[in-house]
């Protein structure tokens, strides 16, 4: 739906261009002024990194790949979150790993590798909107920072365990034994 933007009408105060630097310059000494009197959590002003702004849930801030209790990854492969992504940043290699073929006639799959080009990323969410299997979560964590554009390239890892720490995991390094075990068939 078209939105119509109205033009506003300078007035002959406003062509000065002094009244509207005077009350940009209210404004900021308004800040000022309640910096001086207020409690140091409610000022504009926040003394970064010891002090941080809460972040409003629905923020979407760097990715996370779930994982199942047992530290299985949930990501299936679908690719779905590399096809709704708008910056193209996903990148996934699908594996099979089981032998359900044998019985059910598909196989599970996974990512052998996932990764993500936080350089190109413009965290929009579409990827965590496409997955159908809740697997890709935005975080409200927003820190990003690296020395070179190579550290900027997430992979699969560290995208499962960057913040095992802060929510109490263990690392994983290495995919657990697949939930349904390889077995060996007579044929
Ligand atoms: S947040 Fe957006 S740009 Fe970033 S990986 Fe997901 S879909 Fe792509
Ligand atoms: S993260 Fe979700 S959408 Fe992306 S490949 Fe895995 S299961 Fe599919």
């Amino acid at each position: 739906m078209g939105v119509i933007v109205k033009k506003v009408e300078l007035t002959w105060l406003d062509r000065t261009y002094v009244w509207p630097v005077l009350q940009g310059m209210a404004i900021t000494f308004g800040h000022f002024i309640r910096n001086l009197f207020t409690t140091t959590p409610n000022r504009y002003t926040v003394q970064y990194p010891e002090m941080k702004r809460e972040i409003p849930d629905g923020y979407r801030g760097l990715h996370e790949l779930k994982r199942f209790e047992g530290g299985e990854i949930k990501c299936v492969a679908c690719f779905m979150c590399q096809e709704a992504c708008p910056a193209r940043c996903i990148s996934i290699e699908a594996e099979e790993f089981s032998d359900l073929n044998i019985t059910q006639g598909f196989q599970e799959k996974r990512p052998a590798k996932f990764s993500i080009d936080m350089l190109r990323c413009i965290c929009c969410g579409m990827c965590e909107e496409a997955c159908p299997k809740d697997a890709i979560w935005l975080r409200k964590d927003y820190e990003l920072a690296a020395y070179d554009r190579l550290s900027m390239q997430y992979g699969k890892w560290d995208l499962m365990n960057t913040y095992s720490d802060a929510d109490g995991k263990a690392h994983i390094n290495q995919d657990p034994t697949p939930s349904v075990p390889r077995r060996t068939i007579a044929l």
